[in-house]
């Protein structure tokens, strides 16, 4: 038999005294949260579940995942050292997902959250957080021959605003959905 002993996912962990108590489903273990997403062998099945799993990369220092998640479009655009040594530098504390918005267009969800981490003020640590609102676009698979995956499965990926890309209005969507720039992922970069 497996270890009973399971380790709490990072993204379960809210440093906040201030927040409401959690309930049951706020404790998951690593195994049973974002374990199988890191492992590729579960997709998000929303934009929240993304969000969590990417903060945990981040804990984790997993920054392959953190790569593999952000829009396909983006990925080559990313700067991976930094990636890495930004997440392995911080001292992470928690996750807090403050509102999720599902739908705030046809395949975007947005995501608001604080990300905790003590920073060091004096020589004590001192707890902060980088709040945030995230960006998902929802984008249907198009090469399924990889794995075992039902055709026409979809996948959430993070929209990074801060990669800077040179995009006119009228092109078709970085995203890949067929629309052009200004009435799909636009408005969020
Ligand atoms: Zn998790
Ligand atoms: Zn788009």
């Amino acid at each position: 038999m497996v270890s009973k002993v399971s380790k709490t996912c990072p993204c379960r962990i809210t440093p906040n005294a201030t927040v409401p108590a959690t309930s049951n489903s706020d404790e998951l273990a690593y195994s049973e949260c974002c374990q199988p997403l890191h492992q590729g062998e579960k997709r998000a099945d929303s934009s929240e579940a993304l969000m969590r799993s990417r903060y945990s990369a981040f804990v984790m220092v997993l920054t392959d995942y953190i790569i593999k998640t952000t829009l396909p479009a983006q990925q080559a655009l990313l700067d991976k050292p930094a990636i890495e040594a930004w997440a392995e530098q911080t001292r992470w504390a928690g996750l807090e997902i403050i509102n999720h918005s599902p739908k705030v267009s046809k395949c975007h969800a947005q995501v608001e959250f604080k990300a905790y981490y003590y920073g060091d003020q004096l020589g004590s640590p001192k707890l902060s957080a980088h709040h945030e609102l995230s960006t998902f676009v929802k984008i249907k698979d198009h090469k399924s021959s990889s794995k075992n995956e039902t055709t026409g499965a979809e996948s959430w990926y993070f929209l990074d605003p801060t990669v800077s890309m040179t995009l006119t209005q009228k092109q078709p969507c970085i995203c890949g959905s067929g629309e052009k720039v200004k009435r799909c992922c636009g408005p969020f970069l």
